[in-house]
């Protein structure tokens, strides 16, 4: 049995994430920034190998990581025609552009030759499409998958909806392109099955969707069992959402998916352990995966002001007041509950790492943290990364006493202050002065 002190403290970390993430993210997105993700995400190939475990059906596939590998893999396919696909977690690769200035994230071909010059064009290259930052997302894996003809493309995706308490599926006769086109300009093309997570779903639901996207004799109920299999996929991984765009037919009647994107609920990593050891983070920024080794929350944003906070409350509050005093935050830190003196040493290196940092407020309140702990791995991380940059730290809560007796007698230049709008205040003071 966990201790009540430790449910607490994890109730309080899913609190903390929820409530930071959307909150950050749109914090991030008025500074200018994008983030192409900072969740489990798996690439195209990943989810497809979930599906097929699942009985969907998908088309056979080898993934390369180099560009002799990828020959290799459309030899060993010995299939008619070959479907290269860059591996990013962004959509739109076809109509996508490398750096390398080879256009579309996906080709066909007939000669796996052909297979490893594309793909030396794609590895090791940034892919830019409408869902990536400008300059594109760079590429490390390719999937080689044996090519099928399409007759119909049409759009499904199974999703966890807010405003229905529960599971929808969303089709559209009208796939393969950007849906939110075809939600924009013809809504009518676009149906919805609400599903009841105690009853699940009902054949006659798969059915009617199926007639709804189109699938005509016996294509209606290999798509009805496709819709079905995805859903039950959907709800064993805890995902939030499984999208296949194209959910195609081919010529020879066989319903396939063609491109799959699976989101996972983050709250769901104790139970889908296998899943959560897929993920891939080579797109993450490195800084965001060295503070995750130390189980530090690291967002980026762009001023000069570095902020080294615990909980969600408070690194907005602390953005908050930043900003009402004329500052720019330049990132944040967020401690978890229960803090060790190493991770505040590691929490000052990532901290001022960043160039742009020129100064370092620190604002935590001791709840299920002691001060006292914080004191002294700020006090060690400023003697052994001599510190270069003004450090204005708030604490408050338990053992502060014993906290501030421990920065006062340090001898280290911080300074200290007594509440969030002071410490604001001298952060920003202190980079303006320079
Ligand atoms: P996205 O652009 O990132 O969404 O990548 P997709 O996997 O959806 O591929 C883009 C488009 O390439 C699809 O909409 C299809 O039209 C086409 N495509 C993908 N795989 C195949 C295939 O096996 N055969 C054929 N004929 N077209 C394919
Ligand atoms: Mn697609």
């Amino acid at each position: 049995m966990a201790s009540p002190v430790a449910i607490a403290a994890q109730a309080g970390k899913l609190l903390r994430e929820r409530a930071l993430r959307p909150r950050l993210l749109a914090v991030r997105s008025q500074a200018g920034h994008f983030t192409p993700r900072r969740w489990l995400n798996l690439q195209e190939y990943q989810s497809k190998k979930l599906m097929s475990e699942h009985g969907v059906r998908v088309q056979r596939f080898f993934v390369a990581s180099t560009a002799k590998e990828a020959l290799e893999a459309a030899k060993r396919l010995n299939a008619k025609e070959i479907v290269l696909k860059a591996q990013i977690l962004a959509g739109g690769r076809g109509k996508g552009v490398f750096d390398s200035g080879l256009k579309g994230g996906v080709h066909l071909t007939k000669d796996p030759q052909v297979v490893g010059q594309l793909a030396q064009q794609m590895i090791g290259y940034n892919l830019a499409t409408k869902q990536t930052p400008k300059e594109g997302v760079k590429v490390n894996k390719v999937m080689v998958a044996e090519a099928l003809d399409i007759s119909r493309e049409t759009y499904l995706a199974i999703l966890m909806d807010r405003s229905h308490n529960g599971p929808v599926i969303v089709g559209s006769p009208q796939g393969g392109v950007d849906i939110e086109e075809v939600a924009a300009s013809s809504p009518e093309l676009i149906f919805k099955e609400q599903i009841d997570i105690f009853e699940g779903i009902k054949d006659s639901q798969a059915q009617r969707m199926a007639e709804n996207l189109g699938f005509l004799g016996s294509l209606k109920n290999q798509a009805a069992d496709q819709i079905k299999k995805l859903y039950h996929l959907f709800l064993k991984i805890d995902a939030t959402q499984v999208e296949v765009n194209p959910f195609g037919e081919t010529p020879e009647g066989q319903v396939v998916c063609f491109d799959a994107k699976i989101n996972f609920d983050d709250n769901a990593e104790f139970r889908q352990k296998d899943i959560f050891a897929m993920d891939d983070k080579s797109e993450n920024e490195p800084i965001e995966n060295e503070a995750a080794r130390y189980d530090l929350k690291y967002i980026g944003l762009d001023g000069n002001i570095a902020c080294f906070v615990n909980g969600a409350g408070l690194a907005m509050a602390t953005c908050d007041i930043i900003f009402l005093n004329g500052g720019k935050p330049a990132n944040f830190l967020d401690l978890g509950g229960g803090v060790k003196e190493a991770q505040v040493y590691q929490a000052f290196k990532l901290l001022t790492s960043d160039p742009k940092v020129e100064a370092i407020l620190v604002n935590i309140f001791g709840g299920i943290v002691n001060c006292a702990i914080i004191a002294n791995g700020i006090t060690k991380a400023c003697r052994e990364l001599e510190l270069k940059v003004p450090l204005v730290v708030r604490l408050e809560g338990t053992n502060v006493q014993e906290a501030q007796n421990i920065l006062k007698s340090s001898g280290l230049p911080i300074t200290p202050a007594v509440d969030l709008e002071d410490a604001a205040k001298k952060a920003v003071a202190s980079v303006a002065k320079k």
